[in-house]
């Protein structure tokens, strides 16, 4: 898995767009999602892998959010929409990295084949961090000003 800065900084840009502005949240929650639910077990209770791996699929995590958005009495679509890209964007950082072993079982339960892009592993995006961290800053700061002028024009 890439970190988890490097998942967030991947939603702090794709989510720019005007229309993500009401559920931006729940776009970046399901950035994390696959692995704040999946990790912590595999940490804990390492005898337990095969529950984690399953945590960590895409159909455990479409079952998962249509579940969750069972919470949402309004936006139940919205909850779906948003936090279902979130994850699959997820997953689509998830899917360019490499492992020694086998990686992620994309068509669980129907398979246990892993397959990944493999163009990088999970470590070289973390010595990337700080990159990240500028990016999102230098973005940032330049949107707010930018709507600081627009409103002092207005
Ligand atoms: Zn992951």
């Amino acid at each position: 898995m890439p970190d988890l800065v490097t998942h967030t900084a991947a939603a702090y840009f794709l989510s720019r767009h005007r229309c993500f502005q009401r559920y931006r949240v729940l776009f970046y929650l399901g950035t994390i999602l696959p692995d704040i639910l999946a990790r912590p077990i595999h940490i804990i209770f390492p005898q337990l892998y095969f529950y984690s791996v399953a945590i960590h699929t895409p159909i455990f995590m479409a079952i998962f959010t249509l579940f969750f958005s069972e919470f949402f009495r309004k936006d139940r679509w919205a909850v779906v929409k948003f936090l279902g890209a979130g994850i699959v964007v997820h997953f689509a950082l998830d899917l360019l990295q490499k492992h020694l072993a086998a990686g992620y079982y994309w068509f669980f339960p129907f398979s246990w084949k892993s397959f990944e892009i493999g163009l990088f592993w999970p470590e070289d995006f973390v010595s990337l961090i700080p990159l990240w961290c500028v990016l999102v800053l230098a973005a940032e700061i330049l949107q707010r000003l930018k709507e600081h002028s627009s409103h002092r024009t207005a």
